[in-house]
């Protein structure tokens, strides 16, 4: 069986889960008439102490929703040069909402309100209009960091002060709060907007959950319509979404310490070097450029010992443990990266 390291998004349902799905009460969801939706909506929207939230069948939707219902062409956002809504959504800002990205040089992922001045532009005729700041819990490409709660408060004040909406791409906001012990709320409650996603981390098969304010959401819907993210009986889904909140939360302490396992074995390896020292999360990546192997080729070497890894770069690897993956699977693949390094060195 292959070690499937490749992403969090990589799991299957469990069968606890596909009961759940099995057994969902549904209605039209696009008429709010499924009541495993309303439910899971609900739930999230007070996890999060917003007043209301909406699923949609990504992430990636939660965040165009959040830029097209709350600017205007011309607009700017201001994100990490690592994030996600920057660099792995095909220009979705620009190509949907006319919106620029103007991007901050972080410290893997997590920048300083410094940083967010330093980008935001003076009101001017001629500048485009800063309109929003990204905050992406934990930053996917910065190894699973995971903001501080003094930087993303100190963010959110910074945002109220220049007139931005924060919108905080949450896909892996659930691995932040066990991480940190910070609850879900008391991160949000200095963002105007916050998703997570069902599908990486909580193990679901689809699905995004946004929330914010209720004239957010209401315009929200109006585009989730427009780009045909309106479902009929989607209480499959959000039943999926609740079962991962009962039994897949806690356990992301797993996926974290197995993280930090398979960085801790990899470390020694000849030419290997970790992109961050510290683990957060869930996430590890890796510079193997002193092994003389491009990541393509370190790729392919780990894929020919039954590991999936993805590369990031042209030297840069990352891993991401999750539910599916098991402690002897975390050091069957260390063993293989070593391997790998060691003959390198030979
Ligand atoms: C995966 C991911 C997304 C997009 O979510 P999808 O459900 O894959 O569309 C957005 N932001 C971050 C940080 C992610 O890791």
């Amino acid at each position: 069986m292959v070690i499937d390291l490749y992403s969090d998004t990589q799991t299957r349902p469990t069968p606890g889960m596909r009961r759940a799905m099995a057994e969902a009460e549904v209605g039209d969801e696009q008429h709010g008439d499924d009541p495993s939706v309303n439910r899971l909506c609900e739930r999230i929207a007070a996890m999060m102490g917003k007043e209301a939230a909406l699923l949609l069948p990504s992430g990636t939707m939660c965040n165009n929703i959040a830029v097209l219902a709350q600017c205007r062409p011309g607009d700017e956002i201001v994100a990490d040069a690592l994030a996600h809504i920057v660099n792995v959504e095909g220009g979705a800002p620009a190509a949907l909402a006319g919106v620029s990205t103007r991007t901050v040089a972080g410290d893997n992922g997590v920048f300083t309100v410094e940083q967010l001045e330093a980008a935001v532009r003076p009101p001017k005729r001629a500048a485009p209009r800063s309109r929003m700041v990204v905050i992406e819990q934990t930053s996917n490409h910065g190894m699973g960091r995971v903001w501080p709660l003094e930087a993303v408060a100190a963010i959110g004040a910074a945002a109220v002060h220049h007139g931005l909406v924060a919108h905080m791409d949450g896909a892996r906001l659930l691995n932040a709060c066990v991480a940190s012990g910070v609850g879900a709320q008391a991160f949000a409650q200095h963002v105007d907007t916050v998703w997570l996603d069902l599908s990486k981390g909580l193990g679901c098969p689809i699905g995004g959950v946004l929330a914010g304010s209720a004239a957010f959401i209401e315009e929200a819907w109006r585009w989730k319509q427009r780009l045909g993210g309106a479902m009929r009986q989607a209480g499959v889904i959000a039943a999926a979404g609740l079962y991962a909140l009962d039994h897949h939360v806690e356990r992301l302490a797993d996926d974290h310490a197995a993280a930090r396992a398979f960085a801790d074995g990899i470390r020694p390896a000849p030419g290997v070097r970790l992109a961050r020292d510290a683990v957060d999360s869930n996430i590890v990546i890796f510079d193997v450029a002193g092994t003389k192997l491009d990541a393509e080729a370190f790729v392919a070497g780990l894929a020919k010992r039954g590991v999936r890894v993805g590369a990031v770069s042209a030297t840069r690897l990352r891993a991401v443990t999750h539910l599916d993956v098991t402690p002897a699977q975390v050091e069957a693949a260390v063993r293989a990266v070593c391997d790998i390094a060691a003959q390198q060195g030979r």
